[in-house]
């Protein structure tokens, strides 16, 4: 299985150099004169601060007062264990390859991607190194990631102020913010609520795919193809890490010749950015509360329906950004639609529907296909062709959903956690913010002050 994983990799990491750098790193840390604190790892943790005496008293967790020095804190195991001990030791099962990272992230998207590239920053500017892995069950970085966005670029002029300079995939400002609403054969144009001055029509994809790039320059471990699918505990009932799936299995549930059981990826902390209704969040959620603990609603959702067309020229305008409400949804159905053009005669349009719908019979899809041949929207697309489709759902529950992000052993982020702005549909760059503050927050002491600091940070996103 890791010979597996290495080949998937696009660094193959664990060649014998790199795991000897990585021993060293331990080494070095272990020769300091005293036990060191893991402090910045455990940011989050800190957070929740007495809850994890449990875990003080087991000799794994340690605090550190105040803001995050990695090179204050220094970076070294409380025992004297090289890496390849840990791999073997660690494990819990006999047949089971284990690796043991700083910290492991489920979820190459905008949040997981971003929290990747933030640690590896903090590391340089402290001049010391965490070992961070990213597993993305997608067989490429956003092979997943429906493509078609327009993007809040704040929190990536934070993290990557240089995009503009690096060839990102950011490069068609919006030039046209339309609100229509809809009847069955006729377009109501109305005052826009959106403020999109300033933002991007982009492929979402390829944006991930280029913070891959960035990340794994920064040396981040990124294997794609590998889902997450089991979270691993400690006796104390503090998170360790992942199991990821396994392979080779048939329809029927048995064992094939090719049968390869899961890795072990184990982290000092875990990030879960398995973005809207991530399987492994909602068991996190589940079994420490975090709802009741950070006081939250419910979380809703909808159900997102996009596809990518090529039009022709003449009828493409780059940066036309246009929202539909209205036909050919009911009154009593929440939803609406988006049409944005892209690059290269491209458009991103879709339909987004909420979950809650009264209507048994209603059909997302079907209403989609309704809305292409409304007469103000099928001109645009007549002699095009569909270059991509896909669908996802996405939270709906706004600010007052967003639970108690961090758990024993580490945080969940991005939509994983909640953090799409309802109003502005926008969710990319709260994942974004959300996987690069968490930093932050140890300087909290709790959720409701963390909450401010939120939407601070965002921009007051929600009071748009
Ligand atoms: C139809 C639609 C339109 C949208 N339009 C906009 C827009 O115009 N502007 C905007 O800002 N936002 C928009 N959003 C929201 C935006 O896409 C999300 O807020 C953002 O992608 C969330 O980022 P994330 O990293 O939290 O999760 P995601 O982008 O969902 O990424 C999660 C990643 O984790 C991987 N993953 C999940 N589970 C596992 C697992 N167990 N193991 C391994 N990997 C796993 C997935 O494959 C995926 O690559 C839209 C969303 C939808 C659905």
């Amino acid at each position: 299985m890791l010979r597996l994983l290495l080949k998937r990799s696009s660094r193959s990491y664990f060649s014998s150099s790199c795991l000897q750098t990585h021993i060293c790193s331990w080494v070095k840390g272990s020769n300091s004169s005293k036990p060191t604190h893991l402090s910045y790892d455990y940011a989050y943790i800190q957070l929740v601060g007495q809850n994890f005496g449990s875990q003080v008293a087991s000799g794994r967790v340690y605090y550190s007062s105040g803001c995050v020095n990695l090179k204050k804190i220094g970076f070294a195991r409380p025992h004297a264990q090289t890496q390849a001990q840990t791999m073997r030791s660690f494990c819990s099962e006999p047949d089971r390859e284990s690796i043991q990272y700083d910290v492991v992230i489920v979820g190459a998207g905008p949040a997981g991607l971003s929290a990747a590239i933030r640690l590896k920053q903090l590391c340089r500017e402290n001049d010391t190194d965490l070992s961070v892995c990213v597993v993305e069950k997608g067989a490429e970085v956003g092979a997943h990631i429906i493509s078609g966005n327009v993007f809040e670029p704040r929190a990536l002029d934070e993290l990557l102020p240089q995009w503009k300079e690096e060839e990102s995939p950011v490069t068609v400002p919006v030039s046209s913010d339309k609100f229509w609403f809809l009847t069955k054969d006729h377009a109501f144009s109305l005052p826009c609520p959106f403020n999109n001055r300033g933002n991007y029509v982009i492929s979402l994809s390829q944006l991930v795919r280029w913070m891959g790039v960035k990340a794994e320059e920064l040396g981040v471990e990124i294997y794609p193809g590998f889902a997450a699918s089991e979270i691993l505990y400690d006796s104390n009932d503090i998170v360790v890490g992942i199991g990821t799936n396994d392979m080779g299995i048939s329809k029927g549930g048995s064992k094939k010749e090719n049968f390869q059981r899961g890795i072990e990826l184990k982290g000092r902390v875990t990030l879960l950015a398995e973005g809207c209704r991530g399987s492994l969040s909602e068991k996190i959620m589940d079994k420490y509360n975090l709802r009741e603990k950070g006081h939250a609603q419910h979380q809703t959702y909808a159900l997102g329906i996009k596809e990518v067309w090529e039009i022709d020229e003449g009828k493409h305008k780059p940066g036309a950004v246009l929202h539909t409400l209205g036909w050919p949804l009911d009154q009593k159905t929440y939803g609406g639609s988006f049409l944005y053009h892209m690059t290269d005669r491209q458009i991103s349009i879709g339909f987004v529907v909420a979950l809650n719908y009264q209507n048994p019979f209603l059909n997302p899809y079907e209403e989609f296909q309704k809305f292409k041949h409304h007469p103000a929207i099928k001109p645009l697309l007549d002699g095009g062709t569909v270059l991509q489709y896909g669908a996802r759902t996405l939270n709906e529950g706004g600010f007052q959903s967003i639970p108690y992000p961090a758990f024993p052993g580490g945080a969940v982020i991005g939509c994983s956690a909640g953090f799409l702005n309802v109003p502005k549909i926008k969710g990319t760059h709260t994942a974004m913010k959300s996987g690069t503050i968490y930093q932050s927050l140890v300087e909290f002491k709790s959720f409701i002050l963390f909450c401010v600091h939120y939407v601070y940070l965002c921009g007051n996103d929600y009071a748009c």
